[in-house]
């Protein structure tokens, strides 16, 4: 684990270091949990935005995209719930004056308990060796058995106070269970306190309430109030989806692990309306269409894991997280929910107007069901950075820093160099690029040892480096390097568009 914790810290100097991400309004010190997408980021970014959004509707008929305004109407927020119960609760210690989300500080409770059991296990293995039972040694283990009440006890007891709202009970249950701030170390408590947590603003000049709106908190929203719009002007047919991609706002109480949790951040969500009665079958064809959708990207097969959600939320029926092995360990990338008809309903209960589908084939009108697909830009692109980010050992006490993306998402594609500044060269690899940046993000370097350019490229994730050598000028050849196998291969220069082209297509990915 602390290795892995070590591993996120260098992935963030990396992703300062070489332009990806910096932290928001640095010269100011920053402005926590929010964060700035620098040049290579913000092409990281728009490439992981297309492969969603070219598989989402580029590749489904019956998938249409939108972008709608982050400010909505109040009464939005009213009818989806999020005014009255978009909520974390949270606990202040007088001591450290730090704050917490109550939930999270008694789950990390409990994962020690885990972390306990862990390590008798390991134990048992190291020292039994293949003749280790790991299931019986489970269900029998005196210390094992005692911790796994634990967890179950903590488990009842957060049910019945965090599910049912009791705030004095998830008081009580950090008092008894004995948690001290991590900070100070004490165990002086305030009460635990409802936080809404979307942040309002107002709207013109006119005081008072009716003025007051909101940014909006998730996406999903600006479809389904946009619902009947694109249904109608789109004739589109149930079952059809809407997507969009945009930025979303939540006041984190805790805000920490880089761009994992952010406050302002980006979400891509599409909203699936299927007949009522069929949406599991639904559900079900979008788990498995989302689970593929990541894994041809290469990052891993094993980084991957569906978690059903147990404890729905009251508008669900049915739930899973597809959770990513970030370098803090398993958590939710994305969410795949079986919405039912909730949102439209609370849509039409508050607007008054009928948001309903005339289904011709079965010749009536009904409230479409909803699936949605909901993952996070950012969380997206902290995968795809930390299990691309390597320091490779070459051998005789050399190393190299490399990150190993997918050619399809790299920022760029190709870096151009010419072996020397003069004799021609630079004007020769000025001439290819001149052709190739068509098609492809291209890089100019002419400055330092070879060496160390493939180096820079390697660090930043360009698949392929071209040189062009004095050669190149007598029979128009180049040599051509591969980020990951590091080898050079003479090509003829007319060959380079097909060669780079079939590497880092989106194509194969869609395919
Ligand atoms: P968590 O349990 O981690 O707070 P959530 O269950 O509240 O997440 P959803 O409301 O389902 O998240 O949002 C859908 C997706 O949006 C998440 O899977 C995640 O990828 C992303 N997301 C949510 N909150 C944040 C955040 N604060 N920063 C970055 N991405 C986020």
């Amino acid at each position: 684990m602390e290795q892995k914790e070590d591993n996120l810290k260098d992935i963030i100097s990396h992703a300062k270091e070489y332009g990806f991400v910096f932290p928001s309004s640095e010269i100011y010190d920053g402005l926590s949990a929010t964060y700035d997408y620098g040049q290579l980021g913000s092409e990281l970014k728009n490439n992981i935005k297309s492969y969603w959004w070219k598989a989402m509707v580029q590749m489904h008929e019956n998938i249409v995209g939108i972008d709608a305004a982050i400010f909505m109407h109040p009464n939005t927020w009213k009818a989806s719930g999020h005014v009255d119960a978009f909520n974390d609760p949270l606990i202040d210690n007088k001591d450290s004056k730090k704050r917490y989300r109550a939930d999270v500080l008694i789950e990390e409770h409990m994962e020690k308990y885990r972390n306990k059991i862990k390590k008798d296990v390991e134990k048992g293995k190291k020292r039994f060796g293949d003749d280790f039972d790991e299931e019986q040694f489970l269900a029998t283990n005196p210390n094992v058995l005692r911790n796994q009440a634990k967890i179950e006890d903590i488990e009842n007891r957060m049910r019945e106070t965090l599910g049912n709202g009791d705030l004095e009970g998830v008081y009580n249950l950090i008092m008894d269970l004995g948690i001290v701030c991590p900070i100070s170390g004490s165990k002086n408590w305030t009460e635990v306190r409802q936080f809404n947590l979307m942040f309002s603003t107002e709207l013109g000049s006119v005081a008072g309430d009716a003025s007051k709106i909101y940014l909006r908190p998730e996406t999903a929203q600006g479809i389904f109030v946009n619902f009947l719009n694109v249904q109608k002007t789109g004739r589109m047919k149930v079952p059809f989806g809407i997507a969009q991609i945009g930025k979303a706002f939540r006041n984190e109480i805790i805000a920490r692990q880089f761009i994992f949790r952010m406050r302002e951040f980006e979400q891509m969500e599409m909203q699936f309306f299927v007949r009522p009665g069929e949406e599991m079958k639904w559900y079900e064809y979008w788990k498995e269409q989302r689970i593929h959708w990541h894994k041809k990207l290469g990052l891993g097969e094993d980084n991957y894991r569906f978690h059903d959600h147990i404890q729905l939320a009251h508008y669900a029926n049915a739930a899973a997280d597809i959770e990513f092995n970030f370098p803090m360990g398993f958590k939710e990338l994305e969410g795949i929910h079986s919405r039912t008809d909730f949102d439209l309903k609370q849509h039409e209960e508050h607007s008054g107007k009928k948001l309903q589908y005339f289904d011709p084939e079965l010749n009536e009108n009904y409230v479409p069901f909803v699936i949605e697909t909901s993952i996070g830009l950012d969380r997206m692109f902290l995968a795809v950075l930390s299990s691309s980010y390597k320091m490779e050992d070459l051998g005789e006490g050399k190393q190299r820093a490399v990150l190993s993306l997918p050619p399809a998402l790299a920022p760029y594609k190709v870096a151009v160099m010419p072996l020397t500044k003069k004799d021609g060269l630079p004007e020769k690899a000025r001439e290819i690029m001149d052709t190739l940046k068509f098609d492809f993000n291209c890089i100019y370097d002419e400055k330092g040892a070879a060496g160390r350019r493939y180096r820079i490229q390697d660090a930043m994730g360009t698949p392929y480096c071209i040189m062009v050598d004095h050669q190149s000028l007598e029979d128009n050849t180049v040599t051509i390097r591969d980020r990951d196998t590091m080898e050079q291969e003479r090509v003829a220069i007319d060959q380079l568009a097909q060669i780079i082209g079939e590497k880092v297509s989106m194509t194969t990915l869609l395919k």
